[in-house]
């Protein structure tokens, strides 16, 4: 096997062979069940960790809710002190931090990076916005009153996230948690584990090198009975969920039960509009790489196309052309296009869509299958395929996570924006389209009634200065940029009286 450098890279991030995988800052411990990281690109045991207990969960949760009162107290820009730090050292391990996303995830190498420069940018956001965490002052309508708002951190703030962004979601959820005077609580996916612990390491030496308490940053390497947990803990202010609708929902109604806050990132079922007036070269580029990106594991993958039918043959042509030319292998390689899904669970869900698919009558323009031998051996590759659908096939109304695109046709914009919309998924959207009233129309209230809305972008990825998230099953959760901070917090309205008498409301008198 070539090694690409990732033994030095582990090193480097402070992961050897077993590890222990709980940590309320700088102090870890473990006496769970071992986890064992295998490779989804080659199929190799990267390392074991020892996962947390539910005494475990008990511990970091405690120092969590004792290191609250402390935190809080501390100015929000010195809070953004620490997150400045730690976008410093984020940028000195990016190679190997990167790296390690690549491997241990499957997704290529720059977006790898890609996704550690993500946490680095969020990180530069947080600073800023730690000196801006403002409220409205108003004028009372009651003489000598003066009238304002502000906002007050929550608590501990629980992070759920998904394999398929293992260190960028966390960061997201820290970053403005910190600034806004929260300490945060993260269980990450076990299936990328060695991530979320190379990610600890590093938090770790800032909150060393400050000196600050245990608490502020716990992690938990666990499976979902240690999620459970912290979703049910009435400890846990907000939980932040990212993963599937399916958990998604669960997760949404027991922190409701109990008047939490949550912050819901679920499934997408993402369509691009390819209008008769769109340039057809953006156009392809956009979905090939919205839909075989990260093997089709975003959230904002690419699943639909929904083409004019006189520009229809003309894309099918071309996307079957592009997808000829896909190189599949392994993600650490840069001449590779495709990399593997993240286990073979997931393999086995691909080829059930696709049977699916063909049973409701899907033609396939380009076949799926699995990958074998010589550089597959992991079982994890399998090659992105398009089919022609109906957009009311279940199959299609549904999120398979990997590189399987729908086509379908359409004639007049009204039907084609009515099928986009026609899915319970509510995430990102785009058209393709060189006319204006086409562009406007698609982002009007009468248009894509998604989170993300995109004109000559496709659907996958965003920048960290606007607002993420999506609507109806995707969740209605923001994260990330914009004034998202306002979720972290708890809003509050203060009226002072500095005259020397109560007026009270409705002329009511009390003669005392
Ligand atoms: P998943 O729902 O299987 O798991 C997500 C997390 O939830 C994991 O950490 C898992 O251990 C935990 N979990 C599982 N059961 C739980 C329970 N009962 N209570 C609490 N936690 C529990 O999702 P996944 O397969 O890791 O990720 C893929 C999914 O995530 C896709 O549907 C994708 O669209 C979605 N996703 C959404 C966004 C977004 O921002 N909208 C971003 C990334 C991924």
């Amino acid at each position: 096997h070539k090694d690409y450098g990732i033994g030095q890279s582990l090193k480097n991030l402070g992961i050897s062979s077993e590890n222990i995988g709980v940590s309320t800052g700088t102090q870890t411990f473990a006496n769970g069940d071992v986890i064992e990281s295998y490779s989804p690109t080659d199929g190799q045991l990267i390392a074991k960790i020892k996962s947390g207990s539910v005494e475990d969960y008990e511990t970091v949760m405690a120092a969590a809710k004792a290191a609250f009162p402390e935190f809080r107290l501390m100015p929000a820009p010195k809070r953004g002190e620490l997150v400045r730090q730690f976008g410093n050292k984020l940028r000195e391990k990016k190679d190997d931090l990167g790296k390690l996303v690549s491997y241990e995830m499957g997704k290529s190498l720059q977006e790898g990076l890609g996704e550690v420069q993500e946490m680095i940018d969020i990180c530069d956001f947080a600073v800023g916005l730690s000196r801006q965490l403002h409220g409205f002052t108003m004028h009372s309508e009651r003489p000598l009153h003066r009238m304002y708002e502000q906002y007050h951190p929550l608590g501990v703030v629980g992070v759920i996230s998904a394999f398929n962004f293992p260190v960028a979601v966390w960061s997201w959820n820290t970053a403005l948690s910190w600034i806004c005077g929260n300490v945060t609580v993260w269980k990450p996916s076990e299936k990328v584990g060695l991530c979320a612990l190379a990610c600890q390491n590093i938090i770790a030496e800032v909150l060393k090198e400050n000196d600050m308490p245990e608490g502020i940053s716990g992690m938990i390497v666990g499976d979902h009975t240690i999620g459970e947990k912290l979703v049910a803990d009435k400890r846990t202010a907000l939980v932040s969920f990212t993963g599937s609708t399916r958990v998604g929902r669960m997760v949404g109604t027991k922190v409701a039960e109990r008047f939490g806050k949550s912050i819901l990132e679920l499934g997408g079922n993402n369509a691009i509009i390819i209008s008769e007036h769109a340039d057809l070269d953006m156009s392809i580029i956009g979905a090939v790489f919205g839909a075989v990106g990260t093997a089709g594991q975003r959230c904002t993958s690419t699943r639909r196309l929904i083409i004019h039918s006189s520009v229809y043959d003309e894309v099918k042509n071309r996307l079957v052309k592009a997808y000829g030319q896909l190189k599949i292998g392994n993600p650490l390689d840069e001449n590779n296009h495709v990399g593997p899904l993240i286990d073979t669970d997931a393999v086995s869900q691909y080829m059930e869509s696709i049977e699916k698919c063909k049973q409701e009558g899907g033609k396939f323009i380009v076949e799926g299958g699995v990958l074998e031998g010589g550089n597959y051996e992991s079982g994890c590759y399998v090659k992105p395929c398009i089919a022609e659908v109906e957009n009311s096939f279940e199959i299609v109304q549904h999120e398979t996570f990997a590189p399987i695109l729908y086509i379908m046709k359409y004639d007049d914009l009204d039907e084609a924006i009515e099928m986009q919309n026609d899915v319970p998924q509510g995430l990102s959207s785009a058209i393709m389209t060189q006319n204006l009233c086409e562009a406007e129309l698609f982002l009007s209230h009468s248009g894509s009634d998604c989170g993300i809305a995109n004109v000559n972008i496709g659907t996958s990825g965003a920048e960290i200065g606007g607002a993420f998230g999506g609507e109806k099953e995707t969740g209605g959760g923001r994260e990330s940029g914009s004034d998202v901070w306002k979720y972290y917090m708890r809003r509050q309205t203060n009226t002072i009286n500095y005259s020397t008498t109560l007026p009270l409301a409705q002329g009511i008198k009390f003669d005392i």
